[in-house]
């Protein structure tokens, strides 16, 4: 079979979306499903909506486009705030997207005039994570500002934590953004219809009985991928924690010394790398390298050790695991690993779902 690939299991992505979504249901949190980590696959976004999920969500306009074009029927929404030169694409492709900046609602609002259709804004806020995000304070004169622009239909708020600086939700955090929708609905009626509390970094908070308020969202991608929340990276009851892996193949298995020889200076990423003698050892080489994956974010086979890595080969040390030419080592990865994979042209994708 082809290698580099990755290995997605639907039926497995599928349960986890389906134990989320029944989870949180009964909290009243409906969940958008984040299909960026992949590029928008189809055939992943067709087993969130299976799933339940209430809409499908994505970071770039480009994957929503390519959503649309396999006839995926959903709600879907922008959730980085839109390029300004991208309004137009915006306006025609996704339904509601997510806003810190009034210029570029305003620029939404012309694209949405010329092309004569309505367009959702969601305003993100600030709450301590220091990513994307209106003030708190600033929120009410945005709502206000952002309903007077034709065609945009204010949506809700929604605020992003765990991401830049790793600030925990909870609590605290989150009864800010319900009291802040509480806040707009006093001033302006109830218009409030999303409150959008955050990604998989929610998990632990939604799961644990707290209070969810006004809370009646989260956009959620790796927690459904990888089966754990992403606070702590915990498995999450009842959910597969291998619902993707990796596989590459082996190019070249040799005895080697461990210890290399000559003068030495950096390597190709400016690195340098401590070695200690551990005599000889088996190594292998994958046709695999950083262009295609984060070799940090693999995990190998017991028994087997990842000792370096180029832009396109990957070295192991087997040990007492027996490996030749020709054959394919399967690893676990984690988002990062999985978001190179998914975006390199060298790495295919194969879905394996028993029927
Ligand atoms: C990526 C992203 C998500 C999904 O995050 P996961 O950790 O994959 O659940 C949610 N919201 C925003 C704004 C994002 O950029």
């Amino acid at each position: 079979m082809t290698a580099p690939r990755l290995e997605i299991d639907l039926d497995k992505i599928e349960h986890n979306a389906r134990s989320l979504v029944e989870r949180l249901a009964r909290s009243g949190i409906g969940v958008t499903g984040v299909t960026k980590a992949t590029l928008g696959e189809a055939k992943i976004a067709s087993a969130l909506l299976r799933a339940g999920v209430s809409g499908l969500g994505d970071s770039h306009i480009d994957n929503l486009e390519a959503m649309r074009l396999a006839r995926i029927a959903s709600t879907m929404t922008l959730i980085r705030t839109p390029m300004l030169s991208q309004a137009d694409r915006v306006v025609k492709h996704a339904d509601v997207s997510f806003n810190s900046e009034l210029e570029i609602i305003a620029a939404l609002s012309s694209a949405a005039q010329k092309a004569e259709k309505t367009h959702g804004v969601v305003l993100m806020v600030e709450l301590g994570d220091l990513r994307e995000g209106i003030m708190p304070g600033d929120v009410l004169d945005a709502v206000a500002a952002t309903r007077c622009f034709p065609k945009i239909i204010f949506k809700g708020i929604g605020t992003n934590l765990g991401c830049l600086r790793g600030i925990s939700p909870d609590e605290k955090n989150m009864a800010a953004l319900s009291d802040l929708a509480d806040l707009i609905d006093t001033k302006f009626g109830p218009v409030t219809d999303i409150v959008s509390g955050g990604n998989s970094a929610n998990i632990n908070w939604a799961l644990s009985g707290a209070k969810t308020g006004r809370i009646n969202n989260l956009r959620l991608g790796e927690s459904i991928l990888f089966g754990c929340e992403t606070l702590h990276r915990q498995p999450i009851a009842g959910l597969h924690g291998d619902a993707i892996t990796l596989i590459a193949e082996v190019i070249e298995a040799k005895t080697k010394p461990s210890l290399p020889w000559g003068e030495v200076a950096q390597n190709a990423f400016g690195e340098t790398s401590p070695s200690t003698d551990r005599g000889p050892i088996s190594q292998a080489i994958l046709a695999i390298g950083r262009q295609d994956t984060d070799p940090s974010g693999l995990t190998p086979p017991p028994g087997i050790e990842i000792i370096g890595s180029g832009s396109d080969h990957l070295i192991l040390n087997t040990g007492r695991v027996h490996i030749s030419v020709g054959d394919e080592i399967s690893f676990r990865v984690n988002y990062s690993a999985l978001l190179r994979a998914a975006t390199s042209p060298f790495v295919a994708r194969v879905f394996t779902a028993p029927a």
